[in-house]
């Protein structure tokens, strides 16, 4: 199962420029087979597949923080644990044979693909991560039960893998924040890496989603990193001319049905206190036709013109 990694001087190793493949691990036997031979650090991506631009910048990442001794493992599992009965899981891309050449092309050790009965052998599983309060808001409020599907598949691979380091997108700003507070909560001895979203030339944030998009679906959607930006722009004016900024445009696309959009700390996934001033997040979810987008960008805020400078009772309601 498992393949020696290549000595400074050894023969026959990979040609130059000619990619090795990674190992491919359909079952939890297998990885467990192969995970002794793994370099440490091991860093591990976990994915759904289809993957894209955004994702290689993962892979690339994860690659940087093995370093030359260490091995990349991707997990490419669409878990049907975070889908609900109505949502895409039939209809997901599934294109295992073109991720694992990206894996290759970036230099990844093992592709972990298991299937949904190696994964979940009895079914749906009784005992499950409960996510906390922030996972019944923004996403957890429109996908109810998907962050707790999310935590328990992604509790799981961290068991599997036993990585030292896990890297994902800040893409998912309210995933990437409740893993970082799952791996806190229960101690568990694995460093979160993030990677900020990439976006194709337009300003569309890559998503294994978008491929569900018309050209004319797309330049509808476009108005989510429009208004993304044009909120981040007035940041010197505060949270509520954010806010404005960003909903003129994204509430103003006809197209679009939004689930969301909100100015908040990226601590806590809370509203901003009035006044706030420091780093924040402006997030969004909406839908083009059928097809559902989420989408952040980082913003400073600067206290409102007439405001109070009040960060330091913004992080002390945080702590609590
Ligand atoms: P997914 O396959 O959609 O579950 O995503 C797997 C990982 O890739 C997650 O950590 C995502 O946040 C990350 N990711 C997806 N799209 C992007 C993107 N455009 N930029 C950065 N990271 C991304």
């Amino acid at each position: 199962m498992s393949r020696p990694r290549p000595q400074p001087g050894s023969s026959p190793g990979p040609q130059p420029g000619v990619a090795a493949s990674p190992l491919l691990l359909q079952t939890k036997a297998a990885l467990a087979a192969a995970r002794p031979a793994l370099g440490a650090p091991v860093v591990l991506v976990p994915t759904m597949g289809a993957l894209h631009s955004g994702h290689r910048a993962l892979l690339a990442a994860a690659r940087e923080q093995a370093g030359p001794d260490g091995s990349v493992i991707v997990s490419v599992f669409v878990n049907p644990l975070q889908f609900r009965p109505g949502e895409d899981l039939d209809r997901y891309p599934r294109t295992l044979d073109d991720d694992v050449a990206m894996c290759a092309s970036e230099g990844v050790q093992a592709v972990f693909a298991p299937s949904a009965a190696e994964m979940y052998p009895g079914g749906q599983p009784d005992v499950t991560v409960n996510p906390g309060p922030v996972g019944q808001t923004f996403e957890g409020e429109f996908r109810p039960g998907f962050f707790d599907g999310v935590l328990t598949v992604v509790l799981k691979l961290l068991h599997q893998v036993r990585p030292d380091v896990a890297v994902f997108g800040e893409k998912d700003a309210q995933q990437l924040m409740l893993v970082r507070r799952m791996v806190g909560d229960v101690d568990l001895d694995i460093t979160i890496a993030s990677v900020p979203t990439v976006r194709d030339a337009d300003g569309l944030a890559t998503s294994s989603r978008n491929r569900y998009l018309s050209a004319a679906d797309r330049a509808v959607a476009l108005a989510l990193s429009r208004g993304l930006r044009a909120g981040a722009a007035q940041g010197p004016l505060g949270g509520p001319a954010v806010l404005a900024a960003a909903e003129k445009v994204i509430r103003g696309e006809a197209g679009l049905t939004v689930d969301y959009v909100a100015v908040v700390d990226p601590r806590t996934f809370g509203p901003v206190a009035p006044g706030y001033a420091g780093p924040a997040l402006i997030v969004v979810a909406a839908r083009v036709g059928s097809t559902r987008l989420i989408d952040n960008v980082p913003v400073v805020l600067a206290a409102e013109p007439d405001g109070r400078d009040t960060e330091g009772q913004a992080s002390d309601a945080a702590d609590h």
